[in-house]
């Protein structure tokens, strides 16, 4: 039994799959790890459970009937609410392609079916872990590196790190969520807000700046490239 929810409280996992088969196999074994079931079998389903159960995190399928998945997936990050609820799309396709896609419309992960019940715990298990950034007070931390959000100071490894106000704003947004991909256009609403026209290109410049100020030669470079998607705080990512 792994209840890593707080004492007696299980983490509430929301499975949108309209195939019952394969729902009762992942019930089963998500139950059995202590995590507590909640499912829909179509979008709508979906978007009433999330508004009544606040699930932890949703394993979205793509083929559901009437909405898709991706489209399921966009209307939550479209919404203050549920911005943040973390989401593993479930699907039949496994070119990257779709993948990119997955990710950019805001998915923490991206599971191809067939996939064994003990890989996705495994996925679920990451992305739950990712969700809660370690924040001690006004302390941001990620792989050595500290941001102060009071005064705004940033060390890595103990060492300064001096970065202009765009690359703070940028590390700021990244070490809320690492690991999540955010697309160019994400990044530029997020840091720069969306009233403001600046060329996605733009966001290459900042990113490049945030690197040189943030690795020092014998650093591991924690900002990943994710290719024709965008960008991610990845200590793994070399
Ligand atoms: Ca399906």
């Amino acid at each position: 039994m792994a209840d890593s929810g707080i004492a007696g409280s299980k983490l509430q996992i929301l499975v949108v799959e309209d195939e019952s088969a394969l729902v009762e196999i992942l019930r089963y074994n998500l139950e059995k790890e202590g995590f507590g079931v909640v499912v829909a079998a179509d979008g709508e389903a979906a978007l009433e459970a999330i508004a009544d159960h606040k699930p932890d995190l949703v394993v979205l399928d793509w083929m559901l009937p009437h909405v898709s998945g991706l489209e399921i997936c966009r209307r939550l990050r479209r919404r203050p609410e549920t911005r943040d609820l973390p989401i593993i799309m479930l699907t039949a396709r496994s070119e990257e392609a779709d993948r990119v896609r997955g990710l950019e419309v805001g998915a923490d992960d991206y599971i191809a079916k067939p996939f064994s019940p003990s890989e996705l715990i495994a996925r679920i298990r990451a992305v739950l872990r990712r969700a809660k950034p370690s924040t001690t007070g006004d302390l941001l931390t990620y792989a050595g590196v500290v941001m102060d959000l009071v005064s705004h100071r940033v060390l890595r490894d103990g060492r300064p790190v001096h970065l202009g106000p765009t690359e703070y704003r940028l590390l700021r947004f990244l070490m809320e969520r690492p690991g999540r991909v955010y697309s160019r256009e994400q990044l530029l609403d997020a840091v720069w807000g969306r009233d403001i026209y600046v060329e996605a290109r733009t966001v290459d410049v900042h990113i490049r700046r945030l690197r040189k100020a943030l690795n020092g030669p014998e650093d591991v470079d924690i900002i990943r490239t994710v290719r024709s998607a965008g960008y991610a705080l990845d200590e793994l990512s070399q």
